[in-house]
């Protein structure tokens, strides 16, 4: 889950990562209170989870309450990268000395976490990684190990901080590190983390993803998701309590496991289609589960046949066939139905599909994930049009 900018700063001040004092507001009014708190200058922040709003107009300095009002003015309604701005941010203006960059992500590859740390900050660090790829530093920390403010120093050092932001900068890295990892983000990135004249060392933005596997152990993240900004077919998914991740392809799937969705994923690949999304029903779905997970494929523009692919353990074969043809008399599927049917009840299944009198242009099936893969992606391109 994306956290907005203030969301992130509130995230960050648990961990006592300094940042200005502010407030959120969804009115030009509240926005003027905000600023009035903050003390003048201030700055006005458009909350949209895109980058470079600064470029778009979408963050602006204020030295007085009409300023704050006029900026405000503009800046709520704006449409930045196709993204509504309802709610902007008000702090208290930074002086700048210099504009560094910090982050914590998880290498996969590696196994490790990743600090990534430059004295190239306030830039998209994608484009310093194309233009000045030396600039940035990349350090793996084992995650039982951790890092130690020795270690940050060393980092800091390395990169060759000036030496009276080394000590301020390692300190932030800590916390960093400690939000990051018992914050359970999958990403916590400070850019630009300033230099201020004064030498202190302070986070001017935040860009904070949250691990929704760790949600659980975190109650404090339902407010998060009240403003969470979900794409259409991913919100349909969470009200039906779905695994369901939205993808560009034209082939719907779904699968029951994670493991067999991400196989099913691969055969579509593998055989010349590309996968409209990840669809996990988990085990023991019922008809139910699978009736709201045709619900959800079917209402993506994009995709042009659904592959179902269920090898039943504790799913039965006859729950899913149920699903399927219920799901047929409540929904107008815009899309064919591929399904393999196997493992447990998978017999019973195939009798529920046939005796339903389905016609073979709404459904087939097929008794192998090879050749269900073959034929959805064939109705997907276009075979027969
Ligand atoms: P982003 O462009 O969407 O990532 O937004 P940021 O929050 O990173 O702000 C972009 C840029 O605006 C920063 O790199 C700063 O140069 C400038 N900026 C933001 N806040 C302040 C502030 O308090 N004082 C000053 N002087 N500049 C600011
Ligand atoms: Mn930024």
């Amino acid at each position: 889950m994306d956290l907005f900018e203030y969301q992130g700063k509130q995230y960050f001040a648990r961990y006592d990562i300094p940042v200005s004092a502010g407030g959120a507001a969804d009115t030009v009014d509240e926005a003027v209170t905000q600023a009035d708190k903050a003390g003048y200058p201030v700055v006005v922040k458009a909350q949209v989870q895109v980058g470079g709003r600064g470029k778009a107009g979408g963050i602006k300095l204020a030295n007085n309450a009409d300023e704050a009002r006029e900026h405000a003015g503009n800046i709520l309604g704006m449409d930045i990268k196709g993204h509504l701005v309802k709610r902007v941010w008000v702090e208290n203006a930074s002086d700048i000395a210099e504009e560094y960059y910090a982050s914590f992500t998880l290498d996969r590859s590696a196994k490790k976490h990743m600090l990534m740390l430059s004295k190239e900050g306030g830039v998209e660090i994608e484009t310093v990684a194309e233009t000045n790829p030396d600039a940035i530093l990349i350090r793996h920390i084992d995650p039982v190990d951790g890092i130690t403010l020795e270690w940050a120093i060393q980092a800091a050092k390395d990169n060759d901080f000036p030496e009276g932001s080394v000590a301020g900068v390692a300190e932030i890295l800590v916390k960093l590190y400690r939000c990051y990892t018992e914050g359970d983000c999958d990403l916590a990135e400070i850019n630009p983390l300033i230099l201020k004249p004064t030498g202190e060392i302070h986070a001017l933005d935040a860009k904070v993803s949250l691990d929704n596997n760790a949600a659980f152990r975190h109650p404090e993240w339902d407010e998060y998701r009240a403003t969470e900004e979900l794409d259409e077919r991913e919100q349909l998914a969470r009200e039906k309590d779905l695994q369901y991740i939205g993808l560009d392809g034209s082939v719907g799937i779904i699968a029951n496991g994670a493991g067999l969705a991400m196989s099913t994923l691969d055969v579509v690949n593998q055989v010349g289609g590309t996968a409209a999304n990840f669809l996990d029903i988990g085990g023991g779905a019922n008809a139910d589960v699978m009736a709201a997970a045709l619900e959800v494929i079917n209402y993506d523009q994009n995709v042009k046949s659904i592959f179902v692919n269920i090898f039943g353990g504790i799913t039965r074969g006859e729950e899913v066939a149920k699903g399927i043809v219920e799901a047929l008399n409540r929904v107008q599927l815009k899309a064919p139905i591929v399904i393999r049917l196997d493992g447990t009840n998978a017999e019973e299944g195939r009798q529920i599909l046939a005796s339903a009198g389905i016609p073979e242009s709404v459904l087939q099936s097929k008794p192998t994930m090879l050749e269900a893969a073959r034929a959805a992606v064939a109705i997907a391109n276009g075979a027969g049009n």
